[in-house]
């Protein structure tokens, strides 16, 4: 199963023609991935727990078919023909398009990056290399882990208060006595302060929804998702 990437982002791709989704069960990422090298300059974004984003221009392909930027979490891009990609397994997937100025961008927000204001930086680059403005971007966030079952250390959790004194909403005591975190609801906040114009939040839980993901949080699986976005070509519009 494909979970097309719904609603704003769909509604953004009446204006600019995008390949955007998340592979489910039974599809792993490097499979499906690789599926896509065929038509598409495939660009694999590492998992490092930054914020830094890439701008891909038009690039080289390695020997195995792809474009390996492993110094970020995040790219954006406005060529044609360039699928950015990320695999997830409970990390949050943020997509970002913006329809007038012709570029999209994702992110792989784990609760570092997230902490390190990664959805921030994905569209201050798109603002500083496209010259967007953020009202006319659109965004969408998960599906990942939720706060039902996002349980983390009360170190990790006083790290978010100090940087983020208004994530208390987003912290709850859970079941377990620990602190809980809400990472989609807290980078859903952190793009409404750049004043990104359309914020869709997911409501999917990888970890609780088995039938659907794979989850390291819930049985250490390796297997993951793939979060994809692209600006078709003219051959494939
Ligand atoms: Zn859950």
């Amino acid at each position: 199963m494909v979970m097309v990437i719904k609603d704003m982002l769909r509604s953004a791709s009446l204006c600019l023609p995008l390949e955007v989704g998340f592979s489910c069960k039974p599809h792993r990422a490097k499979a499906f991935r690789a599926s896509f090298c065929d038509d598409w300059k495939v660009v694999r974004l590492a998992l490092i727990h930054g914020a830094h984003i890439e701008a891909v221009g038009d690039v080289e392909l390695n020997s195995e078919g792809y474009i390996d930027f492993e110094d970020c979490d995040g790219a954006v891009t406005n060529v044609p023909g360039i699928l950015l990609t990320t695999s997830n397994g409970d990390c949050i997937p943020v997509w970002t398009c913006d329809p007038v100025k012709r570029c999209v961008g994702l992110a792989h927000a784990g609760w570092r990056g997230t902490l390190a204001g990664i959805a921030a930086s994905l569209v201050r680059r798109m603002k500083e290399v496209y010259g967007c403005e953020p009202e006319d971007i659109v965004a969408h966030i998960g599906p990942g882990i939720g706060a039902c079952c996002f349980e983390v250390g009360e170190d990790v959790a006083q790290s978010f208060l100090e940087k983020y004194p208004w994530a208390e909403e987003y912290c709850y005591a859970g079941r377990t006595g620990k602190p809980f975190l809400d990472l989609k609801g807290i980078n859903a906040h952190i793009l409404s302060f750049e004043s990104v114009g359309e914020i869709e939040v997911s409501s999917r839980c990888t970890c609780c929804e088995e039938e659907l993901f794979y989850s390291y949080r819930r049985s250490a699986d390796t297997s993951r998702m793939l979060a994809y976005i692209g600006i078709k070509g003219l051959d494939l519009s």
